[in-house]
């Protein structure tokens, strides 16, 4: 591992990023002593020291229902700001004076995509890019063409091993905890194959909408904004094979190999939706034929995964928030138990909830109790919060890694233009989406698209 950055420069301060994510994660690196080194937020917007400690006290009790003055007060000796336009030399001249002291500096950039190059030229031409790391989020370009450009730029002014691109499921305990179920428990690896899992479902579903946010949605939609990145992330982690050694390289190189093995989307298999009232929210366009909502199948070009689909769908405004994906495997060769009630058997169903109320449920077939013997369906289910207690959030621990130099949890550059590569052929089709009503699962045909989808279990 390398040695440890040395200050923290948050392009983009005054965001929406930053106060959703970014200083409360701040705040709890300082808590755990893992914040000794200046933080400067730059922005276009004229803030003055008071502003930006209003801005950060208000994200970090938002976020935790309350502040700790001791930990926020340290927190506050590390923060600056400066304010500047980001195509001004001056801008990275006055940065560098500020960072004269700092070796190992690392440049968040937690702005728009559209000012990407800009800022990373003027980090280039100010020297400053020469001895630092860069964070940058989602989205990584619109397509394969873009994302191969920005990363063009990217890589002209930061040696590859200093990027660290952002794909925050990355950084969930629960997303992680795929590698450890994967890999820590032989009884399922026999099972992890064709000939006894029968499909697979991934759903990542919004309850919510734009939340104001609505231009800037209307430019991406739910397969940029999602499918691309978090979920074929999530699909990597469940269809990797074992890595030969335990190390991060070959950890990371196994996940590209298996985007490598996903074919590309069919339009055929897909199914986009739109929500009812969508194209009236301001900065949407009155004809936008933006997906609010994709559901889709893919296939694995591999021996352990022919012939089993991967169902994925994801929307906004649908029943509920949840992340779930389900394993159903295949049901028993022989019925020599029928299912109670005279119903077919059903299957054994593997459940990882990903979101915030995450853990494992496995679904079981027990004796129905009585005369007649029958099989009934019965879940053993974990709770990881109470199991486990607290776990870290994924934007401290990123953080934390990125400072670290450790790229474990970062998006690899050919894992992301694999993922481009998928969704490629499903991006801006010109047939219209089809709405759907707000609190449903999206469009008629997506229910018939995995034969049947498992209802996630909702909060
Ligand atoms: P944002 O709030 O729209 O913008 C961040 C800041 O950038 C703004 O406060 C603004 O600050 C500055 N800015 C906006 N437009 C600009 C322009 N044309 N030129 C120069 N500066 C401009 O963005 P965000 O939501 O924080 O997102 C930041 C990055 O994280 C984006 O790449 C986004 O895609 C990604 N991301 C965000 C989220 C999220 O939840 N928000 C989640 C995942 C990824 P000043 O005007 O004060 O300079």
């Amino acid at each position: 591992m390398d040695l440890r950055s040395d200050a923290v420069v948050l392009f983009g301060v005054t965001g929406d990023l930053v106060a959703k994510k970014l200083f409360p994660a701040l705040y709890e690196l300082t808590r755990r002593g893992r914040l000794d080194m200046p933080v400067i937020g730059v922005a276009r917007s004229r803030w003055d020291h008071q502003q930006l400690i209003t801005a950060a006290r208000k994200s970090v009790l938002e976020a935790n229902g309350r502040v700790d003055d001791e930990v926020f007060d340290a927190l506050t000796r590390r923060l600056t700001m400066l304010s500047g336009d980001y195509a001004d030399p001056a801008t990275y001249q006055r940065l560098a004076e500020a960072l004269a002291a700092a070796r190992r500096p690392l440049f968040y950039l937690a702005i728009p995509p559209a000012v990407f190059t800009a800022v990373v030229d003027g980090l280039a031409a100010s020297g400053l890019a020469g001895r630092g790391r860069v964070v940058v989020e989602k989205p990584f370009g619109r397509d394969l063409a873009s994302s191969r450009e920005l990363n063009r730029a990217l890589r002209t002014a930061f040696d590859p091993e200093r990027i660290f691109r952002i794909d925050h499921y990355l950084g969930k305990e629960s997303v992680e905890g795929l590698r450890v179920f994967r890999f820590a428990n032989r009884i399922f690896e026999p099972l992890w194959n064709a000939e006894h899992i029968d499909n697979v479902q991934i759903t990542l579903a919004e309850g919510f909408g734009t939340e104001g946010r609505a231009g800037f949605y209307d430019r991406m939609g739910a397969t940029r904004d999602v499918l691309q990145n978090h979920m074929l992330q999530v699909v990597a982690l469940l269809a990797m094979e074992p890595p030969a050694t335990a190390g991060d390289d070959a950890y990371r190189a196994e996940e590209v190999r298996a985007l490598r093995q996903v074919e590309p989307l069919s339009p055929e298999s897909t199914v986009r939706g739109q929500y009812a009232g969508y194209r009236l929210e301001p900065g949407v366009a009155a004809d936008s034929n933006t997906e609010t909502f994709v559901a889709t199948s893919l296939r694995i070009d591999s021996p352990r995964w022919a012939g089993v689909p991967f169902h994925l769908r994801t929307g906004k405004l649908m029943p509920g928030t949840a992340t779930e994906v389900v394993v159903e495997f295949r049901t028993p060769e022989r019925d020599l138990v029928p299912a109670t009630g005279g119903d077919a058997p059903r299957p054994n169903l593997l459940r990882f909830r990903l979101g915030r109320n995450d853990g494992i449920t496995l679904s079981i077939q027990v004796k129905e109790p009585g005369a007649e013997v029958t099989g009934r369906t019965v879940e053993l289910p974990v709770d990881f919060g109470s199991a486990l207690g607290h776990r870290r959030e994924a934007y401290e621990r990123l953080l934390d890694d990125a400072l670290d130099g450790r790229h474990l949890r970062f998006a690899r550059e050919e894992a992301i233009e694999q993922e481009w590569r998928i969704v490629e052929p499903i991006l801006d089709l010109p047939e219209p989406v089809a709405s759907y009503p707000r609190g449903s699962w999206g469009p008629a045909a997506a229910e018939t698209l995995a034969g049947h989808w498992h209802t996630p279990i909702l909060r």
